[in-house]
């Protein structure tokens, strides 16, 4: 399957089954053990980069890019914060969904700012880039030229969080039991974390924090580097 294909089919699952089955995740209402374990990986996952950002002690400051943004699980903190947040996605129900939460919690539509747009179309430049649980959906070749273009709209730090390949990992996903049901999700891409750190600091970056979640069936190893 080659990069377009990925995206299409990544566009249309969150625009569809997607779209509901992580609206359900990265809500508060019911869901099942399996996403419910999901949810609060992910959760911890957002708290981590948040606990990061508060710590610097100048959130709101900041402008933020949030890249394949979602239901906007970690602009609507920021942007409660303090810091200007603009949000994308690639899916529209995922933004139209994110905007409708903004209005809910922070009662104006000004910040965030969200757009429905891939990662790879956006330009501009932003005190920092952070990019959540995207690259999943992309093979290694793929994420290197995200990232990179990523690197390219960030003035001094970028985060970004993935699956980390790791053998167990790597097995875990042979066997069918790292994402529960083939029918609920895309194809799951694992990346090496050396690859991910190589292409950073082609880029001219260097690691500053890092952080692993774990949970029974979410792992995402969380990078922040910054310009050197
Ligand atoms: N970052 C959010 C978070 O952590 O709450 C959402 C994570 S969700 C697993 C992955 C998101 O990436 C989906 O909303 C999906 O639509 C979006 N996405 C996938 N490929 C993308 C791309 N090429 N450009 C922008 N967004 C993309």
């Amino acid at each position: 399957m080659n990069a377009a294909d990925d995206k299409t089919i990544v566009r249309e699952y969150f625009n569809s089954t997607g779209f509901d089955r992580w609206k359900r995740i990265y809500g508060d209402g019911e869901v099942n053990k399996v996403q419910l374990d999901i949810r609060n990986g992910h959760q911890q996952t957002v708290d981590t980069v948040i606990g990061w950002l508060k710590d610097d002690g100048n959130l709101a400051e900041l402008s933020i890019c949030d890249a394949g943004c979602g239901v906007g699980s970690l602009s609507i903190p920021l942007a409660t914060a303090g810091a200007k947040i603009y949000a994308s996605d690639i899916s529209e129900k995922m933004v139209e969904e994110g905007k409708q939460r903004a209005l809910q919690t922070l009662g104006n539509a000004e910040n965030p700012t969200f757009a429905v747009q891939d990662l790879e179309s956006l330009s501009g430049s932003y005190h920092t880039v952070i990019c959540l649980d995207v690259l999943i959906h992309y093979p290694q070749e793929k994420a290197d030229e995200m990232i990179s273009h990523l690197c390219s709209l960030a003035q001094s730090r970028i985060i970004l969080s993935f699956a980390p390949k790791t053998c167990a990992l790597a097995l875990l996903k042979k066997i069918g039991s790292f994402f529960p049901g083939p029918s609920k999700t895309t194809r799951a891409y694992l990346h090496r974390e050396a690859d991910v750190i190589k292409i950073l600091e082609s880029n001219g970056f260097a690691i500053q924090r890092k952080a692993f979640t774990k949970t029974r069936f979410y792992f995402s190893r969380i990078l922040e580097a910054t310009r050197v």
